[in-house]
């Protein structure tokens, strides 16, 4: 049940400055930060992590474009642990579109544009955050951003008050 997952505050987050209302958005809910790492990638790197799988779902126009936008400048990475910890970063994150994304998520808060628009101006949906879509994700991302030893074990509040 105690699942990891990882999220990238992307480079619209940073350059807003909203890394610490984002943050705040895991920690408010009883998730816990065990990595945390602020990181340039290069386009080799943000290949590994936007792998082949976006451009069977999304085409190659999609995967081109976020390949830019995530390296454009620098994001921070974070391990997340806690209860179903996928779904529930997932659901705090809200939907891709931000025009659907539910007040309340990340994404329904600090963004509001559209697929279309963003095909528009041929740029990335810039929605702030990416978190791991399930199991399989979550292992392979987290193992891409972060070794064994950027990874902690403590204890917090919500070990006693929350869980
Ligand atoms: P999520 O980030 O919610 O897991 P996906 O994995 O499907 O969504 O897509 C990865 C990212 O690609 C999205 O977060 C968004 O930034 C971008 N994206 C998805 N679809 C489009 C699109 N049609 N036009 C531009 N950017 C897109
Ligand atoms: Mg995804």
């Amino acid at each position: 049940m105690i699942e990891r997952t990882l999220i990238l505050i992307k480079p619209d987050g940073i350059q807003r400055c909203l890394t610490g209302k984002i943050i705040s958005r895991f920690e408010d809910a009883g998730l816990k930060i065990i990595g945390m790492k602020m990181k340039c990638i290069d386009e080799n790197f943000a290949k590994k992590h936007y792998t082949e799988d976006i451009e069977k779902r999304r085409g190659k126009f999609v995967r081109d474009k976020l390949i830019g936008f995530i390296t454009e400048g620098p994001v921070l990475a974070m391990c997340i642990e806690g209860v179903n910890a996928i779904e529930n970063v997932r659901k705090l994150v809200g939907d891709t579109e931000p025009r659907k994304s539910m007040p309340g998520t990340i994404r329904g808060d600090f963004a509001h544009v559209t697929y279309d628009y963003a095909d528009g101006k041929n740029v990335a949906v810039k929605n702030l955050v990416h978190a791991s879509a399930d199991k399989n994700d979550a292992e392979n991302e987290v193992k891409l951003w972060f070794s064994g030893e950027e990874l902690h074990s403590y204890k917090t509040v919500h070990d006693v008050h929350v869980l």
